[in-house]
């Protein structure tokens, strides 16, 4: 399979070309204006965050943001990305005619969609019962209508990639998540919704497209400060062994907006969690991390495919 990779931009760089080796295995794609980068589940927490990060480099990448509906699209306009770049796409209504729309002319993709569960407010008696009682319980959640995780992880992301793949976009960095190889991991049970299992569901459609792919399985997400903590990649769920086992969100959002141009990342799918800020080294050189990774992720185990 040929791989298409992505290049920042650069003003000395004017380029649209083509390796210069006859049997090159990468093109190059250049433009004068910035990498075009459509970031779907733009609102949510780790998409604004990418978001965030893409307009804080407009020399480089010309974000387009794609939310649910009309009401986030101010939070996306006021972080700078011009009201003509917000698409609103609901994936629970099909979206294959918007996200082409959305998606048309771009060169990358970021996809942070992702079912979101809902806390039965009654299973919360439950709990504090068990907490008076010196027992455990955990709450319930469930899903609104059309919005569960075959719909959401699975379909709503398969039409992303249908149509990414329509529109001649090169890349596609998928935010997933870590605990995939396991289909007793509590996540899916999680108002039974099988959300890992959906997720990899999509994840093996993407390989299988021959889009040029990053799939990121980060571990627990944390809203703490980005940037200063000591990054740790593996696969296959190994690192679920570490007793800490959570990354900030604007970590992953930094790695997902490297690896749209990283060469170690192409056609990549790792897992990743950090450090403690107070141990070791903040991850600054995201190509040595991602090089020095041996191997993908092994979809033979718990393939859903
Ligand atoms: P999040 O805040 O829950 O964002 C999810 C995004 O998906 C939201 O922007 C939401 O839109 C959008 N979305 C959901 N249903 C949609 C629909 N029908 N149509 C269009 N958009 C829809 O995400 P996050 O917590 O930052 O997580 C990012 C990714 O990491 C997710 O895939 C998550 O599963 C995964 N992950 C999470 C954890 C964790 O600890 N929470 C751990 C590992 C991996 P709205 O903004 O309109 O709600």
């Amino acid at each position: 399979m040929q791989s298409v990779r992505l290049t920042r931009a650069s003003a000395i760089q004017p380029v649209v070309g083509r390796a210069a080796s006859k049997n090159a295995r990468r093109y190059t794609v250049m433009t004068m204006a910035g990498l075009k980068v459509a970031v779907t589940g733009a609102a949510g927490r780790t998409g604004a965050l990418v978001v965030k990060k893409l307009v804080e480099r407009k020399d480089q990448y010309e974000p387009r943001a794609i939310v649910r509906n009309a009401s986030s699209k101010s939070k996306l306009a006021q972080m700078g990305v011009p009201e003509s770049a917000i698409y609103e796409v609901d994936i629970s209504t099909g979206g294959a005619e918007a996200f082409g729309k959305a998606f048309a002319g771009a060169d990358a993709l970021v996809i942070a969609t992702s079912a979101v569960p809902v806390l039965k407010p009654l299973s919360l008696i439950r709990v504090f019962w068990a907490k008076l009682t010196g027992g455990k319980a955990m709450p319930d959640f469930g899903w609104k209508e059309g919005q569960l995780p075959e719909q959401v992880d699975w379909l709503g992301q398969k039409v992303q990639i249908d149509a990414a793949k329509a529109a001649g976009i090169k890349k596609v960095v998928l935010v997933s998540s870590m605990g995939g190889t396991d289909k007793e991991n509590n996540l899916n049970k999680l108002g039974d919704g099988n959300i890992l299992q959906w997720k990899r569901k999509a994840e093996q459609y993407l390989i299988a497209s021959g889009l040029n792919y990053t799939i990121i399985h980060p571990g627990g997400l944390i809203d703490e400060a980005d940037g200063q903590r000591e990054l740790l990649v593996g696969v296959d769920d190994t690192l679920l062994k570490q007793t800490m086992r959570s990354i900030p969100r604007g970590d992953v959002a930094e790695l997902s907006v490297q690896c749209l141009t990283l060469k170690a990342a192409d056609n990549r799918s790792f897992d990743v969690i950090s450090r403690k800020p107070d141990e070791g080294t903040p991850t600054k050189d995201f190509e040595a991390l991602l090089s020095g990774l041996q191997g993908n992720c092994d979809y033979s185990i718990n393939s859903q495919w």
